[in-house]
This record gives structure tokens, C-alpha cells and sequence, in this order.
């Protein structure tokens, strides 16, 4: 049964005044699902590389890389993001693999804010590389940052992610707060035998620091390395009963529709929030649509079912074109996360359009 609860999209939304003339909104119908879903938020995996090898993500030799001739283009990706626009698509995410290794970052950032219709960029990275180019991603539009940090301590830093940089990491975390960025987030895998230990420390951190600390459910998306490896799952559940022990005073706060459980400590500067990745308890609330690296269009995480966009572009497709494929993928998605794997379980690997993906940063993390 679908479920709708009150958290609200954080995208800004901005009253037009007499001098914001108000964009034409689409006329065209917004992409729906059978099970009334709407759908206006892109996660667009800009690349399937890497400069880190998280144990819960990529394997130390890597995964099977696209080549360079099948990764989206620049103006591939705008135009993505413009036709998506068209049908009422409002959220955009940058994500990868590692999006900061794309040395277009900043015009990617610019011209999805600069596309009508859409009105929060974001961007989910790593970290290691944000001083780089922090001004420039604020001064191209960025409305919003997610940072992942799994471990505070420096061997647990490299023993995840098999490299170092913690203090880089937690420096551009602050950096991006005294830069003024808009919505600074902090996502944490919490696992079992890893990290879930630090939950106390990364909940603490919130006390001075005016972000959202994420603990996110382990999901099997992991190249085969440690799922499978042990007991390393720790459920939403159990992270919400573990902070409430902790901070008994914690109170509900406002979060987005992913945030499923959000608080904050009264008087902290910044919010908790524990996001159900695993157990699903998100996918009524679903209005997500994923692009992978390649150009795919995935209608949830769960399903191997892939809609080769990049082949309707390159071979001279319409934009109307490109919204008839939009539509049947969302068409054809199914009421959750476990009916998905369930199908996908089902038919096997059948044909060109379904490639089973194994790490996150090949699905569009
Ligand atoms: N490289 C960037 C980063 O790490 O933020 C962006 C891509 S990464 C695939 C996006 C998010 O997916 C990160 O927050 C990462 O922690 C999360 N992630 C990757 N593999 C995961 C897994 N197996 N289970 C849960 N979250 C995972
Ligand atoms: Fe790279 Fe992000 Fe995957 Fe870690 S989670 S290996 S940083 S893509």
C-alpha cells in the first residue's frame, strides 16, 4: 500500500515577485506512474569512476567502467535535463561515481540552474576534491551539497574507503559551511563492525555544526565485497532506537521526503536523520528518477531493467522522443523496491536492456 507522509521537498520555493517574472510552467503532463507517483527529481550519475574505494560500494580493482565513448556528454546531460524539465522535473542531482572528477562540473551545475523549470541543483560527493572547487560550484548555482563521511577516525577512514583523506573531508565539510552553502548534508553509511560505533560522535557533531548527519542504511549494492561477508547490516530501526538511547531529548524535525525519520537535539545547530534505504519503507513516497553514467534510465534502485536513452539521442531522437521512453519506464515500474527485485530475480537477464549492475556508482547512486 502506497503511503504519503508530510515531509517536504527541500527544494526552495520562491514567491515570484513583481521583479521575478514567473516561469511558464510545462503543458505537458508530469510523469506519473500507474500507482499515481509523480516523478520530479533526477539523480544523474555524471561518471561510474572513482578517486575513493569505498568497501560498500567499489571493489580495489574497481568495476567494469564504461568507455569513454558511451559516458554522457555535456550537452547530452542539459539536454536531459531540459526535456525532463518539460514534463515537470524540478530536482536535480549530480552524483556518480565521483562527479567532482568531471572537469565540467561547474557548467553542468550552471546550466541546470539555468534551465526553466528546475529549481534545486545538488550535488552528492565525496569530498576530497571540494576545495578545488568550491567558489566555483557555489558561483554556478549549487543549491544544495551532500558530503558522505563514514568514519571521523583515520584508519577506520582508510580501512572504508581504502585510501586516506579524512581531514580533507571534514575540512571541506566546513569550508562548504563557511562558504555559506545551502543545505550542507553528511551522508554515513552506518555498518556493523565498521562504524556503528561513531554514531554517537556523528550525531555530537550536529551540537556546532549547522548540517544534516544521514545515517543510511547498508544496501547490497557493494560489487560483491563485504554484503555477504558477515552481519554488517544495521536496520533503520535499530539506528532510530540507538540515537533516541543516546539523546533521549531528541525531537522530530523538518526533513525531505527521504529522511523518513528526522530529528534534532534542541539547541543543536544541525538535524539527525536515518534514511530506510534497505528496508523500503520510502517507495510509496518515491518521485525519484535515476540516469546512469551510460545514459540508462532506471526507474528504481532495485530493478536490473535499464531504458537505453543514450542510443534514442545519438541516433537523432526527438525530445518528444526522449519523453515517450521517460514515460514507459515509469510506466512499467512497480509498486516497490522488493517487487523489483523480485521481477528482475524473475526474468533473468533477457535482453540488452536489462544489465545487471552491482555497485552503485554503475546504477546511479
Ligand atoms: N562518490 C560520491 C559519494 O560517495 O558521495 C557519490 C556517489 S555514491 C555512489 C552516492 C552515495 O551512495 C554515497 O553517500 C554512498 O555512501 C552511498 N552508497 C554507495 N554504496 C552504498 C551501499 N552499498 N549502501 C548504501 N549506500 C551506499
Ligand atoms: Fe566512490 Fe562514492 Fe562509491 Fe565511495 S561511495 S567508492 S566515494 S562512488
Amino acid at each position: 500500500m502506497l503511503q504519503n507522509n508530510a515531509h517536504t521537498d527541500d527544494t526552495p520555493v520562491t514567491a515570484p515577485t513583481a521583479a521575478t517574472p514567473i516561469i511558464r510552467e510545462s503543458a505537458l503532463p508530469p510523469l506519473q506512474d500507474k500507482f499515481g507517483r509523480t516523478f520530479d527529481y533526477v539523480r544523474i550519475a555524471i561518471t561510474d569512476r572513482c578517486n575513493l574505494r569505498c568497501t560498500y560500494c567499489m571493489p580495489e580493482e574497481g568495476v567494469e567502467f564504461g568507455h569513454k565513448d558511451t559516458i554522457i556528454t555535456t550537452a547530452e546531460t542539459l539536454r536531459i535535463i531540459s526535456v525532463l524539465a518539460k514534463i515537470g522535473i524540478k530536482k536535480v542531482r549530480f552524483t556518480g561515481g565521483e562527479p567532482t572528477i568531471r572537469k565540467d562540473l561547474p557548467q553542468l551545475i550552471a546550466g541546470a540552474a539555468a534551465t526553466p523549470g528546475i529549481k534545486g541543483v545538488h550535488l552528492t560527493t565525496n569530498g576530497l576534491l571540494l576545495h578545488r572547487m568550491a567558489k566555483e560550484l557555489l558561483d554556478a548555482g549549487l543549491t544544495g551539497i551532500n558530503i558522505s563521511l563514514d568514519s571521523m577516525d583515520a584508519d577506520r577512514f582508510m580501512r572504508i574507503t581504502r585510501r586516506t583523506g579524512v581531514d580533507t573531508v571534514l575540512n571541506n565539510i566546513q569550508l562548504a559551511l563557511d562558504m555559506g552553502y545551502p543545505r550542507v548534508k553528511v551522508n554515513v553509511v552506518l555498518m556493523r563492525g565498521f562504524n556503528e560505533d561513531e554514531l554517537e560522535k556523528f550525531t555530537r557533531y550536529t551540537k556546532d555544526h549547522a548540517v544534516t548527519v544521514r545515517f543510511i542504511e547498508f544496501m547490497p549494492f557493494d560489487a560483491d565485497q563485504i554484503w555477504g561477508t558477515g552481519d554488517h547490516f544495521a536496520s533503520a530501526e535499530t539506528i532510530v532506537n540507538n540515537i533516541k538511547s543516546l539523546y533521549p531529548t531528541i525531537e522530530p524535525a523538518p526533513g525531505t521526503r527521504t529522511e523518513h525519520h528526522i530529528f534534532k537535539v534542541p539547541g543543536w545547530a544541525g538535524k539527525i536523520a536515518v534514511i530506510p534505504a534497505f528496508t523500503r519503507s520510502l517507495c510509496g513516497n518515491c518521485s525519484r528518477i535515476r540516469v546512469t553514467a551510460d545514459g540508462g534510465i532506471r526507474n528504481c534502485l532495485y530493478s536490473d531493467e535499464q531504458y537505453n536513452l543514450r542510443q534514442i539521442m545519438r541516433a537523432g531522437g526527438s525530445d518528444d522522443d526522449m519523453i515517450a521512453l521517460f514515460r514507459k519506464a515509469f510506466a512499467e515500474k512497480a509498486v516497490d523496491g522488493y517487487e523489483s527485485k523480485k521481477r528482475s530475480d524473475a526474468h533473468g537477464l533477457l535482453d540488452t536492456t536489462q544489465q545487471h549492475r552491482g555497485s552503485m556508482t554503475q546504477i546511479g547512486g
